[in-house]
């Protein structure tokens, strides 16, 4: 076996996932990862810290204050990194798609590998996207995180146009 893809079959086996509880979906993640659905029997586990996740799950709505913490967060997490945007908001803003402060697609600002649609998902759909990732990531199909470098002008000038030319300079906590 080719040692990429030997990589790539190891890694799926272990995934550690930061979850950012930022929208409602934030409930559906108690039962996804302790006993109701237990996800850590597939190697995937919850990570307090972004240097040490692999997984980056964002679970809703996104003001444009949080997403600047989003995006310093997603820098910080070491490659190959995966992006899951849970529910409707992050996808196409749902009910909030016309507030004066979210975002209505996370993918303008940082590469997205996986959507799960729905307001809220349950916890069966965000099981189900998991395991789709860990599948993805066994045969090396989770690239997203590679746009990132490809692309970066595109996310750049689109995180300018939201917050300002020098946003990194000035960003208070
Ligand atoms: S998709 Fe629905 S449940 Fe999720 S953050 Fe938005 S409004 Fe809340």
């Amino acid at each position: 076996m080719e040692w990429a893809r030997l990589i790539d079959k190891v890694t799926s086996k272990s995934l550690w996932m930061m979850m950012y509880c930022t929208g409602c979906g934030a409930i559906e993640m108690p039962p996804t990862v302790t006993s109701r659905w237990d996800v850590e029997r597939f190697g995937i586990m919850p990570m307090a810290t972004p240097r040490q996740a692999d997984i980056f799950l964002i679970t809703g709505y996104l003001t444009k204050k949080t997403l600047k913490r989003v995006i310093y967060v997603y820098e910080q997490m070491p490659e190959p990194k995966y992006v899951i945007a849970h529910g409707s908001c992050p996808i196409d803003g749902g009910i909030y798609y016309d507030s004066y402060n979210t975002i209505n697609r996370l993918d303008l600002f940082i590469p997205v590998d996986l959507y799960i649609q729905g307001c809220m998902p349950r916890a069966e759909a965000v099981m189900d996207a998991l395991l789709k990732l860990r599948e993805m990531v066994e045969k090396g199909e989770a690239n997203a995180w590679q746009k990132y470098h490809e692309n970066f002008e595109y996310y750049d000038k689109n995180q300018k146009a939201l917050f300002g030319e020098n946003w990194r300079a000035v960003m208070t906590l």
